[in-house]
This record gives C-alpha cells, structure tokens and sequence, in this order.
C-alpha cells in the first residue's frame, strides 16, 4: 500500500509499504482522511527513529475485524483514538488510561500511523461515525477531543470566562468548544490576525493580538476583572504560561495543553498568593463521543478549519504551505483515496 514515511530530519515521502498487521482485538481501516498536527514536524526534537509512517488523527471504514472483535463492523465509518492502551497498567486500571504507561500511539516508532491507504488498531480506539459527519471534519475528532478534556481538567462550567492563549488549530478549536460549552466571555490572544478575526467571526470571542495590545490592558479594558476563570495555554510561547497566570481570578485554573519547549520558570508567588490551579493536560480520556455528537448536531463545525486538501502524494507541499502561509492556514488533511 501507499504510505507517507518519515524517513529523518524534515524528509516525508510516499513509499510503497506492506499493509499493516492487524491482532485479534484489532481492526483494519481504509483512511478516508487524515489531518496533520503541529506535532508532525518535530519528529527530530521528539527523539523518534525513523522510518515511521506518521499520522496520529485519521478517519476512515472499518475493512477487517480480528476474530476477537465484537464491537465493530465491517463497513462502519470510524474515526479513530490514537491513543492505545494496555488495560493493565497503574494508568489503565486508576481509570486514566489516557495516560497509559505502555502507550501505544498512532504515528509512534513502530506503531504505523494514518498517513496511509490503511491502519490497524486496537477495535476500542474506533468511534462509530453518523453518516452525516464527513470524513475530513472527522479526522480532526481527535484534536477536538483533546481541546474538550481541557475544559473538563479545567472543571469549566456555563457561565464563565476563559482565555484561549494561541491563535492556532488549537487556540481555534479551544474557541470553538467554549462556545458550545456555554462560555459567557472567550478571549483568544494571538499574534496573527487573519486568524484572530476567523476565530472571532466564527466563535464570537474578544480576540487579541499581543503584537499590538497588552494582554493585561486588554482584559481591563474589556472590564474582566478580577480575571478569567480558565486560561488555556496552547501557543507552547515561553511567555505564555505567565501570561495566563497573571489573567486568571483567585481560585483560576491555569491548563497547560501544549509542549512548551523553552518554558519560563512560573510565577510561584502569584500561584500561592491567588491559590492558582496550574494542570497539564494533553490527551483524551472519554471525549470523542461528545465531539461526534456536536459535529453530527452541527454545533462543531471542524471542516471550517481545513485550508488543505492534499493526496498522499502532496504532503511535502501540504507541510511547506502550512509552514509557509501559516497566517491564512489552520489545518491540511490528507486523503489517500483520492
Ligand atoms: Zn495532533
Ligand atoms: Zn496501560
């Protein structure tokens, strides 16, 4: 089969792949769609040896069962939880299995990923899929779901205020669930403002830019005082998590979503002087059912952030445009059956 391989360094390519093995309690699925993540360019940082066949958010139709799958059909439109989880570990059993301690995700040395005309995995990491969800909106379930337990980490309940840090796919999915959540005010902060004001038609949330504005004056001036309830840091910025800090209410919760990856050291003061709450949360533990309701309620309407479509064989032009026109981009999906 036909499959993009991450062959080192920045090098994706397609490459002509054995199908994956499926076990008993696995599936095989045909992709249907599968979106890039930021984290798809930082194989290096990340320390992976190649080759991987990358692809962590993917939809598609189940084509093979294992003998020991009952829960799935053949026929039946996924998508998929990258993450798989042993069902046996300290995580798995204290009922955080998002977090497993023999993790086997999607895109992972040795787990092939979506980037590809199949994938196997585990049977219970595939969602069944209303007919009128469509696939490329699909593929971005994960994202979504991972954005919705940040709300719950955060304990955010209808009526109150959250800042967004992160103007990205993230910052707008965040948005996007603040939204449906019930938020009374959405502040997203961000440097671009084609995607500030995207996020703002779309989301109806204050947006600001912190090229131009003072993330501190701004909230003033739009009178949130005596700060947010939930701040979410998803730019993985130095500053950033600093920043939320200082925006939040006493009591406030502070979730760490992304990787920052040259962190400042926090304000240790304002935590215990306001008894901040400061979270990490980065994956799903039982939010994929939530966003396919939303998505086939058309309350999440994820499709409006895809700017790229692209076959297999384009990826390398996908990533550059992503790179490139970053300001005009959220999210490329690819589609292997094109
Ligand atoms: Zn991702
Ligand atoms: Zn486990």
């Amino acid at each position: 089969m036909k499959a993009v391989v991450w062959t080192g360094e920045n090098n994706f390519q397609v490459q002509d792949v054995p199908a994956p093995q499926f076990g008993p309690a696995q599936i095989l699925v045909q992709v249907h769609a599968a979106a890039v993540c930021t984290t798809d360019f930082h194989y290096p940082e990340f320390k992976c040896v190649p080759p991987i066949v990358p692809g962590h958010e993917a939809a598609g139709i189940v084509v093979q069962i294992g003998r020991q799958v009952a829960t799935v059909k053949v026929g039946q439109r996924v998508t998929l939880d990258p993450v798989q989880r042993c069902g046996r570990c300290s995580c798995c059993i204290g009922g955080y299995g998002h977090l497993c301690l023999n993790t086997r995700h999607l895109g992972d040395t040795d787990i092939p990923g979506g980037w590809a005309e199949y994938v196997a995995i585990d049977a219970q990491n595939a969602y069944p899929l209303p007919e009128d969800v469509d696939f490329r909106a699909a593929a971005l379930s994960e994202p979504a779901a991972v954005c919705l337990e940040s709300f719950l980490r955060g304990n955010f309940q209808k009526g109150q205020t959250a800042l967004i840090l992160g103007d990205g796919p993230f910052g707008f999915i965040h948005a996007m669930i603040a939204r449906i959540l019930g938020a009374e005010k959405i502040i997203v902060a961000g440097h671009y403002k084609e995607r500030l004001a995207r996020i703002e038609a779309k989301t109806g949330a204050l947006t600001c830019n912190t090229h131009q504005e003072d993330l501190a004056s701004f909230l003033k001036t739009h009178k949130i005082s005596p700060g947010v309830d939930l701040a979410i840091e998803a730019t993985g910025a130095t500053a950033a998590p600093n920043l939320g800090l200082r925006a939040l209410r006493p009591r406030g919760s502070l979730i760490i979503f992304s990787l920052v990856w040259e962190p400042e050291i926090l304000d240790l003061g304002l935590i215990s002087m306001k008894e901040l709450n400061v979270l990490g949360s980065c994956r799903s533990l039982k939010c994929f059912e939530k966003c396919i309701e939303w998505m086939s309620q058309g309350l999440l309407d994820l499709g409006d952030l895809v700017d790229i479509e692209a076959p297999l064989e384009k990826i390398k032009e996908a990533m550059d445009l992503l790179k490139t026109d970053k300001r005009n981009r959220f999210k490329a999906v690819l589609l292997p059956q094109m």
